[in-house]
């Protein structure tokens, strides 16, 4: 991490669960490193697969430029009046449908009965979130096979640690990071890539590894390097928000 050269860069995309949050939490050192960023004047851009609602109070309450939530479905971002303004990747109204059109398919599946929606799924706007393994269990043949039937009826179909998350539409997290570089910051896909650092802990973060190559990965990554086809360029020796902690405290020495 020593070497990590962050040159011009003023975005920085952060994951939350596990690259933020240690153990389930949102330690005050990592809360901090948040803060000092932003009063570095690095915008700070979380991307989560979290749901709107948890977005929403992300971007009310965190010192951050913008959120992007449930895998690249949306972000929020809010003006100098503190307005926030929500951009989602389709139309509103072309979500809202899928989203019923994948709950009620869910629903009519022989394992229909047997299968619990996610307990924050009022809060998604875009996802559709089946609790496998968060309050409920699912025996992983069941899982394997309503996996298969949702791909088979053309949905994307995503395994978090606890959830499957269920959608429809080509966007992803990195998808949408460039979308918004470009409308937020005016900054083309190339300029982006120079101007922005990511870091994360999971193969869901893979997609902004490929696409920003001054990418970190906090410590608690490395048991899955081995199945990621793009890794990031740096990990840090902490794991967790204490990574993070890490990638901030020598950016910050950085820019003194
Ligand atoms: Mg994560």
């Amino acid at each position: 991490m020593e070497q990590f050269d962050f040159g011009t860069a003023t975005i920085l995309f952060t994951d939350v669960d596990d690259t933020l949050t240690t153990d389930g939490q949102l330690r005050p050192e990592t809360y901090q490193a948040l803060w000092r960023l932003a009063q570095a004047n690095v915008a700070v851009v979380p991307v989560t697969g979290g749901c709107a609602g948890w977005c929403d109070q992300i971007i009310r309450t965190w010192p951050v430029s913008a959120v992007i939530g449930e895998g690249g479905a949306f972000y929020i971002s809010k003006d100098a009046d503190k307005k926030l303004h929500w951009s989602f990747w389709d139309t509103r109204e072309q979500h809202k449908i899928d989203q019923a059109n994948i709950i009620s398919d869910v629903q009519s599946m022989a394992e229909g009965d047997g299968i619990v929606f996610a307990k924050d799924q009022p809060f998604r706007l875009v996802d559709v979130a089946i609790d496998y393994n968060q309050d409920h269990r699912m025996a992983p043949e069941q899982v394997a096979s309503i996996m298969l039937q949702l791909e088979n009826l053309g949905y994307r179909v995503k395994k978090s640690s606890i959830h499957l998350n269920i959608s429809k539409g080509n966007f992803d997290k990195s998808t949408m990071a460039l979308r918004l570089g470009e409308q937020l910051f005016g900054l083309t896909a190339a300029e982006l890539s120079q101007q922005a650092i990511c870091i994360g802990d999971a193969p869901n973060d893979e997609s902004m590894f490929s696409q920003f190559p001054q990418s970190v990965g906090v410590a608690n990554i490395v048991p899955h390097l081995d199945t990621m086809t793009h890794k990031p360029a740096y990990v840090t020796s902490e794991r967790c928000g204490g990574g993070f902690v890490q990638l901030a405290d020598h950016w910050l020495s950085q820019l003194q």
